[in-house]
């Protein structure tokens, strides 16, 4: 068996089946979890117990900020989620992975991949030397470039977002909550965020499909007053694939995390559903390797757990790059209606934010304005 790549995904995958099987997996890079290129809020599901030292601080609520001056703010009693530190976070992971008997290939990159009816050929290439390695099964765990994907002959994702951020130092800040801008001069396509981490600040945010690069939009977004005192400590960016398609399996490549496009198309979130997908790939591997099960059961598994979810957030999505500021604005004030705000703090999942879409829609009626045709289709 081997897995291609040491991100979460990877990792998870690797670690369940080397339980029962011989697995390598290869990350091109000589250590795990970097370079980063997360800003570490997930839920509770997604951080499994051995890995809990990763977190650095809790957060119970979002403030939401519209472009022309509107907040919503939104309290949970307890703790929603949790920002973890996400290069130590990649570490545990990977070295339970190892722990439990994989094999690691560091510095390792998959180049090309080649599938036949028995078997899948990899070809790695590790300091200038390349070789092939045979397995019966490939896990593909290489991230939104991913070149399993492009062998595997599945489809790209059919939104790229491109992200940056920066931790800062210095400023004060309430750490129980985080704040998302929203706003086409503040982040076109997606949203800015401010989010607590231990002592730190981070601040980044994500575009889509413009021409400027998002550090422009970054620098912009850091010469507010509110990070004024802030000291820039680092700086990480990366893309989000976002768009589910119809499978994560051809033949013997089995797709999973960012590989996938599993992340989640309203927060840019992918921790939770990488850690999920493969916990699923890892059992219907495990049932091919022990009993010859079809590998393509892995489809229903992933659909039924998350799959439904990213598909109904992708119309969300949707309908949200049609706002225009003013429209954003109005949106907000309607998610204010004391109703629909109690129902989204008790009943608000960020990895199953569109499961209430139907109830939210039902207390708002006059969020159908938006584009009706699609709002209709999530009732
Ligand atoms: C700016 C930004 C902020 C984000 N914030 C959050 C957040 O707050 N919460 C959240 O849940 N998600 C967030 N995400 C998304 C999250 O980072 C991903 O969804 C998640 O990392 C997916 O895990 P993965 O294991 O599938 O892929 P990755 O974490 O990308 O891991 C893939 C691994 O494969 C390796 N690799 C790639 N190609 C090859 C190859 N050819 N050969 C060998 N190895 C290879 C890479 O080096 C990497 O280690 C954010 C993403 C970005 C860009």
């Amino acid at each position: 068996m081997l897995v291609v790549g040491g991100g979460p995904a990877g990792s998870t995958a690797a670690r369940l089946l080397a339980k029962a099987h011989e697995v390598a997996i290869a990350e091109e890079h000589q250590t795990a979890g970097e370079p980063l290129h997360c800003a570490g809020l997930v839920t509770r599901r997604g951080v499994p117990d051995f890995a809990r030292k990763s977190i650095l601080c809790e957060v119970k609520g979002a403030r939401l900020h519209s472009p022309l001056g509107f907040t919503l703010t939104l309290e949970a009693k307890g703790s929603r989620a949790c920002v973890v530190d996400r290069s130590l976070f990649d570490k545990i992971m990977f070295h339970s992975a190892v722990d439990a008997g994989a094999v690691p290939l560091m510095g390792a990159s998959a180049r090309s991949v080649i599938g036949s009816r028995d078997d899948v050929h990899t070809q790695l290439r590790t300091e200038g030397r390349l070789e092939t390695v045979s397995s019966r099964v490939l896990v593909g765990a290489d991230g939104h470039r991913s070149i399993c994907r492009k062998s595997a002959g599945l489809p790209p994702p059919r939104h790229m977002l491109k992200g940056i951020q920066a931790d800062l130092k210095g400023l004060e800040f309430d750490p129980d909550f985080v704040d998302l801008y929203l706003g086409r001069d503040v982040a076109p396509g997606f949203f800015a965020w401010v989010i607590p981490a231990g002592d730190l600040l981070r601040v980044g945010l994500c575009t889509w499909d413009t021409n400027r690069a998002p550090a422009e939009y970054l620098k912009k977004f850091l010469s507010r007053p509110q990070f004024a005192k802030g000291r820039k400590v680092s700086i990480a960016a990366g893309k989000i694939p976002l768009g589910v398609r119809r499978s994560a399996v051809n033949g013997r490549i089995m797709l999973i995390g960012d590989a996938a496009c599993h992340a989640k198309p309203l927060s840019g979130g992918g921790v939770y559903t990488s850690v999920k997908g493969a916990e699923l790939c890892a059992r219907v591997v495990d049932a091919h390797l022990a009993r010859g099960g079809p590998l393509e059961d892995y489809d229903p598994l992933w659909k039924a757990e998350f799959g439904r979810e990213l598909s109904r957030a992708f119309r969300v999505r949707k309908v949200f790059l049609n706002l225009t500021d003013k429209k954003i604005e109005k949106a907000l004030r309607l998610f204010s209606d004391p109703g629909v705000k109690k129902l989204l703090e008790e009943h608000g999942d960020i990895d199953y934010p569109a499961s209430i879409s139907g109830s939210v829609l039902k207390m708002a009626p006059k969020l159908a304005q938006f584009s009706p045709q699609i709002i209709r289709s999530l009732l």
